[in-house]
């Protein structure tokens, strides 16, 4: 046997920035003390710059999940009328949160790989004036779309609605103008653009957002955004911190801050740029409609499971990439972008990808994908940068 390095490839988790990781090691920190507070305040100012709002931005100890859980159970009543669109697995699940709720959801649905198109959530509104909420994903990971946000984020705004996105693959990978756009809760974790383990749920709540939740009565407890808000101000959080997260996220923080979001998206949207030109070199087809740059969901050649590509990765180079979820499970398999990947990880990821196909009779000819990757690296001049 030959050395096959672990390599984590997946959509979320994503690979950890290693400054990030030593961070955690100084976890023999108390929460309530100036020294936490001090780390604490600094990553609450942190998310507010990389989500680029003014907007209050919490964070909790949870994954992404808890913090959807928590934009419902503290902004909305029983039987509020809300629409939620769902173009995908995580779509799902907002509209089961929703009706576990009990919210009266009118659900928008889209076949998976495209998306929920504006003009469906204008009628959708126009229909019903009352309508409190609408959900949307930004980037939709179970199928790799991604939503017009700042379309239906502009409708939204002129309704009495607030806009609650789930932008947990979104941020870092699309641009989203949470004040011009009119985003009223968006969503984060830890574990995808981030760059640390899992663990962290992060969500920004507009004035609009913070009003409408004066007169929800939904029952809620260790989800208080009001309470969560109140202690952030002081540095703290309310209950006990996932204190080596937050350590972590810290120092990521201070990475993306320093390279800059803006930076970041378009690293993202270079790397997913890349691979659609392999995938269409190496004659495979992309899943979804209006690709997003958070992943990348690719068919698998005819014939072939997506889990032979996923198997593969796993037995011949160590790497772990996703297949699809539910009945999209041998159907497609998806190539992360998302936080710490680069062209390096691009390149490997490609030439691996063609000797897979190849050895399960696909026949492609031997660098005609990585050459994709390699132009499109040329183009957009990374490397200039990187050694300036
Ligand atoms: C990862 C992810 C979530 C959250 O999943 P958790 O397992 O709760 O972190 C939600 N929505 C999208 C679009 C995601 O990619």
């Amino acid at each position: 046997m030959h050395i096959r390095k672990q390599r984590l490839l997946t959509p979320g988790p994503t690979p950890l920035y290693p400054p990030a990781l030593h961070a955690m090691m100084a976890s023999d920190i108390h929460h309530r003390t100036e020294e936490f507070r001090t780390v604490y305040k600094s990553a609450l100012a942190g998310l507010k710059a990389v989500y680029g709002t003014t907007n209050d931005v919490l964070c909790m100890a949870a994954s992404g999940s808890g913090a959807m859980d928590a934009s419902v159970s503290n902004l909305f009543s029983r039987g509020d009328k809300v629409i939620v669109c769902t173009a995908g697995k995580f779509g799902e699940r907002w509209v089961e949160i929703a009706r576990a709720y009990g919210l009266d959801a009118n659900v928008l649905e889209a076949p998976y790989g495209s998306v929920v198109t504006p003009d469906r959530v204008e009628e959708a509104l126009r229909a019903e004036p009352g309508t409190k909420g609408v959900f949307i994903q930004a980037s939709e990971s179970s199928t790799g779309a991604e939503h017009d946000i700042e379309s239906i984020g502009k409708m939204v705004r002129k309704t009495d609605a607030i806009f609650v996105v789930d932008a947990i693959t979104g941020l870092g990978t699309m641009p989203l103008d949470i004040e011009a756009w009119g985003l009223d809760v968006v969503i984060g974790g830890s574990q995808k653009a981030f760059m640390i383990p899992p663990g962290l749920a992060f969500l920004s709540v507009s004035p609009k957002a913070w009003e409408l939740g004066k007169s929800a009565t939904l029952p809620h407890y260790y989800f208080d955004l009001k309470k969560e808000k109140k202690s952030g101000d002081g540095g703290e959080s309310t209950w006990t911190p996932a204190t080596s997260l937050i350590l972590a996220l810290n120092e990521a923080l201070l990475y993306i801050r320093g390279m800059g979001m803006a930076k970041l998206v378009e690293n993202a949207q270079l790397l997913a740029r890349a691979t659609r030109e392999a995938a269409v070199a190496l004659d495979l087809k992309l899943f979804a409609t209006r690709p997003g740059s958070s992943l990348t969901a690719i068919c698998p050649p005819a014939g072939m499971s997506s889990a032979v590509i996923v198997k593969g990765f796993k037995q011949k180079f160590g790497a772990v990439i996703t297949g699809g979820q539910g009945s999209m499970k041998n159907e497609i398999f998806r190539l992360a972008h998302l936080g710490y990947f680069d062209f390096s990880d691009l390149f490997s990821v490609i030439a691996g990808l063609e000797l897979i196909l190849r050895a399960n009779g696909h026949r492609v000819e031997l660098g005609k994908g990585v050459a994709a990757v390699q132009t499109v690296y040329e183009a957009a001049e990374v490397g200039v940068q990187a050694a300036a």
